[in-house]
């Protein structure tokens, strides 16, 4: 049930109020040198209802990187176009190691431990690539429209940068096509996945994007893409290991499944009414935007949004 009577705007000025102080904590991702040169103190945060209200402060208007974040957009879509057959290549518990690690993927014969580890995602993009025959075109078609922001784009000096420093993803995919469970060209893969994460688009957009899972699963054009069975499940796996390994701490704070990316955004899904997306570049160790996480944090505390 939503709400009426909140005053949206107030409650996200008050979520920017208690980052303000934090802004610029941590710091920038630097592993590519296209990121590196974002400004540590921007902020913005943008709320999407189900009902169709778009509300936003701070630099909600800004595109910024979104890598991780489109490893919720490359599962939803690999789910609903290839099925469950697809946790028959990629396993759904919390990893408990950072983002990029390799050490499961030995132990557990090239099936990663979850969609979102970089292992898992790049899983995922080969799934999504076998079923669509153009994985990256699938994500930007789907943001597009879901956003309803035909400029939604890949950033090609990050995708390239990522390409050029990728000798971990590609140990990984390599890794993983040793085993057998990759399906396309190691190469094709690390090209989609590399894209993918590199498109840029802002608070307001992913927000909406993010109105699919709020809607158990049904398409802004309210068509729907997931079973509600389906959008259950992402929402739980965004909860249990959609903020690299401090997904507790994360579900401690803000209560609600949200995943995160080295850009420094987070897009937080409240089931039933609606997702928010915060931004802020400076990140934790574990890869977190500070900023974002202290907005969300109070936002949630501040609201009744929260799945506890
Ligand atoms: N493209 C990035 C990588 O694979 C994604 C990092 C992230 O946002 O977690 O390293």
């Amino acid at each position: 049930p939503v709400n009426v009577d909140v005053d949206y705007r107030q409650l996200l000025n008050e979520a920017m109020a208690a980052a303000r102080p934090v802004l610029g904590t941590g710091r920038v991702a630097d592993y590519i040198p296209a990121l590196a040169s974002a400004d540590p103190e921007a902020f913005g945060m943008a709320l999407a209802t189900v009902g169709g209200e778009v509300h936003g402060v701070g630099d909600w208007d800004r595109p910024f990187s979104v890598q991780s974040i489109s490893k919720l957009f490359t599962l939803a879509l690999a789910l609903a176009h290839g099925g469950d057959a697809l946790w028959k290549r990629v396993g759904r518990e919390p990893s408990g190691n950072p983002f990029n690690s390799l050490i499961q993927l030995e132990t557990e014969h090239g099936i990663p431990r979850n969609p979102f580890i970089n292992a898992g995602a790049l899983v995922v993009t080969d799934a999504l690539h076998t079923v669509t025959g153009d994985a990256l075109g699938a994500v930007l078609d789907f943001v597009r429209a879901e956003s309803g922001n035909p400029l939604v784009a890949v950033d090609p000096e990050v995708a390239f940068s990522e390409s050029q420093h990728g000798h971990r993803n590609a140990a990984l995919a390599h890794f993983i096509a040793h085993f057998g469970n990759l399906h396309n060209p190691v190469d094709t893969v690390l090209e989609h996945y590399y894209a993918h994460c590199a498109m840029v688009a802002s608070c307001r957009d992913l927000a909406l994007v993010g109105g699919l899972l709020a809607r158990h699963g049904v398409r802004a054009d309210g068509t729907r893409l997931l079973s509600r069975s389906d959008a259950k499940r992402v929402n739980a796996v965004l909860l249990t290991c959609g903020t690299y390994d401090a997904a507790g701490e994360f579900a401690y704070r803000v209560g609600l499944p949200g995943k995160s990316g080295v850009g420094g955004g987070i897009l937080a899904i409240v089931p039933g009414r609606g997702a928010l997306c915060a931004w802020s570049p400076a990140l934790d160790p574990s890869g977190n935007s500070v900023g974002a996480t202290t907005a969300l944090d109070s936002f949630t505390t501040l609201s009744d949004w929260s799945v506890f």
